[in-house]
């Protein structure tokens, strides 16, 4: 099992071991699907499966014959990997939600995120974003076929011209633009009154990490990058990015900021950040810690 304790964010470090030799074997499979031992989450419309308990939310594994009982069949049954026991762990989209309103309830993701215990948030969110590349993906993107689902849900194969597509993951760079002991955080229109976050844009193709940073900073910020530090990456299931964060030393503090991009920007002291961080600051407030830009303005508070 890779734990890797230096990555800070949620949705990152799963306890699984994915075991991607068992998904091309068929008979594993079946066996594991009967295995008492084997656990389901289970979502309705990428709303996982959760309960109340001592004033948190928990994720609700069930048994894997529920798959069986009120799986939606459009959508495969996951196998999202083994836990440090050996026991196999699946996920799936059920079709009739109201069938298991007794145990407990569906609620959206995003809000419920940071109430759910953070060791449930991988699977959760590797478990989302697959599911809904498959509700987009049904057909091929090469010639138009309907495609089928492969490999224990993590392949789509087209029988017509033999392509296999794969889950999609969307690089974005995050990043928070430092000049000496400030720092330089936007703010979007729609965000909550005084909220200000880190800069951010998809990458795209042809481009190396620090040059999206670079080229995103400058249209947002009108700042000029002279090093990126790459600092930590985040898997968003929103619906399936990577957040790749990133430190960046601009060459000077005169900012231009794109109103199309930014509805404003300002420079934050190191003491200031830490003030944000722990939402203390006077005007302003950052994201809370489940998102990766808390986490990029906190290690860079802590620097000094
Ligand atoms: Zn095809």
């Amino acid at each position: 099992m890779a734990l890797l304790p230096h990555n800070p964010n949620a949705f990152a470090r799963s306890l699984l071991d994915r075991a991607g030799h068992h998904r091309k074997d068929e008979t594993w499979l079946a066996a594991a699907t009967k295995n008492e031992q084997s656990a389901l989450l289970v979502f309705s419309k990428g709303k996982p499966f959760l309960h109340e308990e001592s004033g948190g939310l928990v994720l609700r594994w069930l048994a894997p014959h529920v798959y069986a009982q009120l799986g939606d069949k459009s959508l495969p049954l996951l196998f999202l990997g083994l836990d440090k026991n050996g026991a196999p762990h699946f996920a799936c989209e059920i079709a009739d939600p109201a069938a298991l309103s007794d145990l407990g309830l569906f609620e959206e993701l995003r809000p419920a995120a940071p109430r759910l215990d953070w060791k449930a948030l991988p699977d959760i969110g590797t478990a989302r974003a697959v599911f809904d590349w498959h509700s987009r993906n049904g057909y091929c993107a090469n010639c138009g076929t309907q495609t089928r689902v492969i490999e224990a849900g993590w392949v789509r194969k087209c029988d017509a011209c033999n392509a296999e597509h794969y889950p999609r993951v969307d690089p974005v760079c995050i990043m928070v633009p430092t000049f000496g002991e400030n720092c330089f955080l936007g703010r979007q229109k729609m965000w909550p009154r005084g909220m200000h976050s880190a800069l951010a844009g998809f990458i795209e193709p042809g481009e190396a990490i620090e040059e999206a940073v670079a080229r995103e900073t400058l249209e947002e910020a009108g700042l000029k990058v002279r090093e990126v530090r790459m600092h930590s990456t985040q898997p968003w299931p929103f619906p399936h990015s990577l957040m790749i964060g990133v430190l960046c030393e601009v060459e000077d503090d005169r900012e231009t900021v794109d109103t199309s991009e930014l509805e404003s920007g300002r420079w934050f002291t190191r003491d200031e950040a830490k003030l944000l961080i722990a939402g203390k600051h006077p005007e302003c407030w950052a994201p809370p810690p489940f998102a990766i830009a808390h986490q990029l303005l906190k290690s860079w508070s802590e620097e000094g």
